[in-house]
């Protein structure tokens, strides 16, 4: 699919509620669910892009037609044979960014990862403070 010109993804923007607070400076893309400073055209179009994304992998989880697969493993997350309650065994398209000026992780990204039970397991056991759980009814 070849890329978009950037009259279109302004157009494809500005439908999906976006708004353009353009001055002398250049162009700032606010994003209708999280208002706040505005981003230059570029960094808008990956950000919808990513929400755009995530809705869909939204959809598909809701509606178990995902395939979820371990960031660290590689193994397929779905649900075993016989369980129809969960979709996916595991932390499905969690997302983390670093605090502000995080040097660990940056404060200028958002990580998505999915992790399966086996590798929160492993995770879990390698704490030096033991992760709390408890019965859930
Ligand atoms: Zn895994």
């Amino acid at each position: 699919m070849p890329e978009l010109t950037k009259r279109q993804k302004r157009i494809r923007l500005k439908k999906a509620g976006w708004t353009n607070a353009a001055n002398s400076m250049g162009e700032f893309w606010t994003n209708p669910a999280s208002p706040g400073v505005g981003l230059p055209l570029s960094m808008a179009w990956l950000h919808y892009n990513l929400m755009k994304k995530d809705q869909e992998l939204k959809e598909a989880v809701k509606n178990k037609t995902a395939k979820v697969i371990c960031n660290k493993c590689g193994a397929d997350m779905a649900a075993l044979e016989g369980d129809t309650h969960m979709g996916y065994y595991g932390l499905v398209n969690a997302k983390v960014s670093g605090g502000y000026c995080s040097t660990a992780l940056s404060d200028a990204f958002i990580y998505r990862f999915s992790l399966c039970e086996k590798c929160l397991k492993a995770i879990f056991d390698s704490c030096t403070i033991p992760v709390e759980y408890e019965p859930y009814m």
